[in-house]
């Protein structure tokens, strides 16, 4: 049996400039683009796909990003729209570890978290220029205290202890969940396809193409380990909704998202 229901939990917004979204071509200036994470509901538990970035933290560390986060658009405050509490979730599924994808992660403390192998690795050990990607360690004290001192978020170490299961090549981890390797932005990074009943495919891209028109403009983001791993990343997304007949979901796309349907609605 395949997934019964996807919903989209909105965690509010974040500014960066467009010479970032969109790399040595702009237009620059402020862009605003969405959050959000993904709610599974299928026969074999309760999954979510990315979980959004943690208002204090980055009030804290990246102020500049202008984070715009209600109550309502927090982990808890999503699940409680659709009726359920951070406890009944089963599995994390993180695409990458950068901030905007794993701040929820702390509030999910009964479910199994699943990554690419090098993704944890990459995480524990980032290059000068992605330690502010990689700057929200609240997912796993255990990093926070390998990191040691660079570490800007440090938490009490007993607040949460994940389990982790870490994972390496294309995954069904549940039948018609697919992860698809899409390197580049980082190293371990993936995407993620849901198969559902009534509807084709979904193909939630992550970090791999922030948008639409990225994809259009073959235009990766400034935020990468690869730029080449990432624009062949973003072909093999193009590829894969092709094969599947997937509708691909972009990670921080303001022009697509008003056509999302937001939790508590859901596709099915
Ligand atoms: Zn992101």
């Amino acid at each position: 049996m395949s997934a019964n229901k996807v919903y989209l939990l909105d965690g509010g917004t974040l500014v960066i400039d467009g010479y970032h979204a969109f790399w040595n071509r702009g237009p620059g200036g402020e862009l605003r683009f969405p959050c959000y994470a993904v709610l599974i509901d299928h026969p074999d538990g309760l999954y979510i796909f990315d979980t959004g970035y943690d208002h204090a933290h980055v009030e804290r560390v990246l102020p500049f990003e202008k984070p715009l986060q209600t109550e309502t658009q927090t982990i808890p405050g999503q699940l409680k729209i659709v009726g359920l509490k951070p406890a009944d979730i089963n599995y994390v599924i993180n695409s990458h570890y950068h901030f905007d994808h794993c701040g929820g992660n702390i509030h999910l403390t009964e479910a199994s978290t699943l990554c690419h192998a090098k993704e944890l690795e990459a995480c524990g050990c980032p290059q000068p220029f992605e330690v502010l990607g990689y700057s929200d360690l609240s997912f796993s004290p255990e990093m926070q205290q390998q990191r040691g001192s660079e570490v800007l978020n440090a938490l009490p170490l007993d607040i949460y202890t994940p389990k982790f299961e870490t994972l390496g090549g294309d995954q069904e981890i549940a039948k018609g969940l697919w992860l698809f390797e899409t390197p580049g932005h980082t190293a371990g990074h993936y995407s993620l396809m849901v198969e559902l009943k009534n509807r084709r495919p979904m193909l939630f891209t992550a970090d791999a193409c922030y948008s639409k028109k990225n994809m259009d403009l073959m235009c990766i983001s400034s935020f990468h380990l690869d730029p080449v791993a990432s624009l062949n990343s973003m072909q093999r997304l193009k590829d894969l909704a092709e094969k599947y007949d997937a509708e691909l979901f972009y990670s921080h796309d303001p022009a697509s998202y008003p056509d999302y349907q937001l939790a508590p609605n859901f596709y099915s």
